[in-house]
């Protein structure tokens, strides 16, 4: 396969319903009491309302719903692992399947993106309180938007050149374009939040902070990658799977060709390592996990989508050395339950085997003057736990001015 450009790529699963389509899908929503749908989310986006809205050809309404209770809504509609959630719920899937949450939630924020408005409310009054946020991830976001409804001034500081956190650096555009994230950052900027671009927090700047500030909000991440203390693993042509997307993201046109990959982590990442691989043209790509397929943690699409670009995925195996002279050669992997081995030849690995806390970050404690969600808090979920994080962080920061 020729290295085709992963900006420009756009698979069908992106492809968004049209008003036809997205009426259908919504006559079959059964209009649940107390909807088990709107339970199944973390950030409390509300498909039940949503869907109702929409139902009621009040696309308006749904896209309104959608933005009061989630800033990521538009990101969240492409990203979320919908069938682990809020579809996972849904009623209608003992009758046949369950509704389509994620596409009609696409629907009704393409709706609002083609009629560029916003449907977010912001109290007139200020409270004449402020409010630092830490990092620019999911949990940042949905923290700064809901402070900054309730009138609190809010700043949010990010070490990196652009705002998103993992969800702008790691995740590659054919899963989330730029454009749809900068669709939801945008409502922060319409509710006045500000921005420090490119400065890093440190331990002793966030000491000031807590004076400078009423409160202080951290949603730093994870973006420390964990290792394999396994021999080897130092050898020239071993990435980490962040260092890898991001710079496939942002200077893909710069990097040396990959030959033959093999991808180490069934998840997500190692998932998106797999795909974005192909898309640069790898030579032959492995992707191989300790899960068994079904149990790999990766959401389902995700594996359907690496199996459509014909990406072969081996369960059950765990690496145990790394060989080359002078560069990565090959990877040895062990069965998990018996003795028997792989030896499989290659010129890159990337390492998709999770991220921790960076050691500024794993000291601290949440305290009454520094509250703490997103990844940081919970060891590296979806980004749809990370905004519910955010937004009981604001709520009791909101608590804590009463
Ligand atoms: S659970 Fe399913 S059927 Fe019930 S309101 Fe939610 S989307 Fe509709």
């Amino acid at each position: 396969m020729t290295r085709t450009s992963v900006l420009e790529y756009e698979p069908t699963k992106i492809e968004a319903y049209d008003f036809r389509r997205a009426m259908e899908e919504a006559s079959r929503c059964l209009l649940c009491e107390d909807a088990p749908c709107s339970k199944g989310c973390p950030a409390k986006t509300d498909p039940g309302k949503f869907i109702r809205s929409i139902r009621l050809k009040n696309v308006n309404g749904a896209a309104e719903t959608i933005r009061e209770n989630n800033i990521l809504g538009a990101s969240c509609a492409l990203i979320c692992p919908q069938e682990k959630l809020c579809e996972k719920e849904c009623s209608r899937t003992g009758i046949d399947r369950p509704i389509q949450i994620g596409k009609l939630q696409q629907f009704a924020m393409e709706h609002e993106r083609a009629l560029d408005k916003t449907y977010l409310s912001k109290k007139d009054t200020y409270t004449g309180k402020r409010v630092a946020c830490i990092g620019s991830g999911p949990a940042s976001l949905a923290c700064a938007a809901d402070l900054a409804k309730e009138g609190v001034e809010v700043t949010i500081f990010e070490e990196h050149q652009k705002i998103g956190g993992m969800l702008r650096y790691t995740i590659p555009p054919f899963r989330l374009p730029d454009s749809v994230l900068d669709q939801d950052i945008s409502q922060l900027e319409k509710l006045g939040v500000k921005f420090e671009l490119n400065h890093r927090v440190t331990p002793a700047e966030l000491k000031y902070l807590q004076q400078e500030y009423d409160q202080v909000f951290v949603g730093a991440g994870t973006w420390q990658p964990k290792k394999l203390p396994i021999p080897g693993a130092d050898l020239p042509g071993v990435v980490l799977a962040l260092d890898f997307l991001a710079q496939a993201k942002e200077n893909h046109k710069e990097m040396a060709p990959l030959g033959d990959v093999v991808i180490i982590g069934g998840g997500d990442v190692g998932m998106d390592c797999a795909a974005t691989s192909k898309l640069l043209g790898a030579t032959s790509i492995y992707n191989v996990f300790l899960e068994s397929l079904e149990g790999a943690p990766a959401v389902q699409s995700e594996k359907d989508f690496v199996f459509k670009l014909g990406i072969s995925l081996i369960s059950e195996f765990k690496p145990v050395e790394f060989i080359g002279n002078g560069k990565v050669e090959k990877v040895k992997f062990q069965h998990i339950t018996n003795e028997s081995t792989i030896l499989l030849k290659c010129d890159t690995v990337i390492l998709a085997v999770g991220q921790k806390m960076s050691e500024d970050t794993c000291s601290l404690k949440e305290s009454e003057h520094i509250f703490i969600g997103g990844d940081m808090a919970n060891g590296g979920n979806t980004a749809v736990q990370a905004i519910g994080e955010g937004r009981i962080a604001a709520a009791k920061i909101m608590e804590s001015f009463k």
